[in-house]
């Protein structure tokens, strides 16, 4: 068996005004999914994104066009920017020239040795990172032929290849990923990267899937991976707008403590002693509680039965009764209010724990 990982272990690398690595929290990214030299768009969609709970995000930069993009991208920008380059070094100069927080490129794709030098240099003058990408689609020929097919310990081989490059040049603010779309496969490479590389991991499942299945899929690899103590830094891959990479980023981490940021959502499943709408309710709570940047536990129950003790680790919580809603916190009744008001009065005493966490 596996032994446990414990994510705090991995070196802590600066990205903008965010750390990842060193510690519990499990940083949330996303990639935008508009043509990055359409400024406009791009800024309009990451302020979609930080508002769902986004804390790093991604933008392609195939083209000059893209790399032209960034300073005025950055700038109207709140959260750190990564940009994605595949093998053009110029692009990756201009990209840490127009103010990139990050940049995602594998250092063996570059070509030759001053290539790599002049990239890594950049980045070292401007004390920004760089993140090793490697993905079980598009491994090495060389090790490729090695393995006969895409493996964990290829993928890993592979990881350690482009490491030891920026190593060598004496370069060590590294995140590294090893995305596969296979689950099993990629819960064997983090595991196995985890006992040999002390830098942060970047987790993903790639190419998982449409919003369904892929949250599906995504939760259950990403799932095996965090619960083993392993990944920095996440991002959900789906076919589907970016802001639900977000969203089910930040369910994934909420279910194992790993989001500092976020509240929770407890609703009871419903059964035949149901008093109110709850299905309806709980939708409803849950669309209120993800504009909330605080970790509080908020329960929905259908019946005052078992409602509130079924919820006791709930910091507040309402309960279905005959016409009228069961305010509670931890388990105790506060009071009662009529039906027609109880979401709204849920909500407010939402606002007053939200408030009393801010000010903290
Ligand atoms: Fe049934 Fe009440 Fe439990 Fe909901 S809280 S599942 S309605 S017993």
């Amino acid at each position: 068996m596996t032994q446990i990982i414990h994510r705090k272990d991995t070196r802590p690398v600066r990205v903008g005004n965010i750390t990842i690595g060193g510690k519990d929290e499990v940083i949330i990214q996303s990639m935008t999914t508009t043509k990055t030299h359409d400024v406009d768009a791009t800024v309009a969609e990451i302020e979609r994104l930080v508002e769902a709970g986004c804390q790093v995000v991604r933008v392609a930069c195939p083209d000059e066009r893209a790399a032209n993009a960034i300073p005025e991208i950055k700038k109207r920008i709140t959260i750190p920017l990564v940009v994605d380059i595949h093998f053009d070094y110029r692009l990756a100069l201009k990209a840490i020239e127009g103010g990139a927080d990050k940049i995602r490129i594998n250092p063996g794709n570059i070509g030759k040795k001053e290539k790599v030098e002049a990239v890594v240099n950049a980045a070292k003058a401007k004390g920004i990172p760089i993140r090793i990408g490697v993905n079980a689609g598009s491994l090495e020929k060389k090790i490729l032929e090695k393995y006969g097919y895409p493996t964990a310990d290829g993928m890993v081989e592979s990881a350690l290849h482009h490491i030891k490059i920026l190593e060598d040049l004496d370069f060590h603010d590294i995140i590294v990923s090893l995305k596969a779309s296979d689950v099993n496969l990629a819960i064997e490479a983090y595991e196995k990267a985890a006992q040999v590389i002390k830098y942060p991991l970047h987790l993903g499942i790639t190419e998982s899937g449409t919003l369904f299945a892929g949250t599906v899929k995504s939760a259950a690899g990403l799932g095996a991976i965090l619960s083993k103590g392993i990944g920095n830094t996440v991002r959900i891959s789906l076919s589907a707008d970016p802001v639900e990479e977000v969203k089910v980023a930040r369910e994934l981490l909420k279910s194992f403590g790993l989001a500092a940021n976020a509240a929770t959502l407890i609703s009871c499943p419903t059964c035949g002693r149901i008093e109110i709408d709850l299905i309806s309710i709980a939708n409803e709570v849950e669309e209120y509680i993800s504009k909330i940047k605080a970790p509080i536990k908020v329960a929905v129950l259908g019946c005052a039965v078992n409602g509130p003790g079924e919820a006791r680790e709930a910091d507040i919580g309402i309960a279905g009764a005959r016409g009228e809603g069961l305010l509670f916190r931890h388990g105790k009744i506060i009071r009662k209010v009529p039906e027609e008001i109880m979401v709204e009065e849920l909500k407010k005493e939402v606002d007053k724990l939200a408030e009393e966490h801010y000010k903290k």
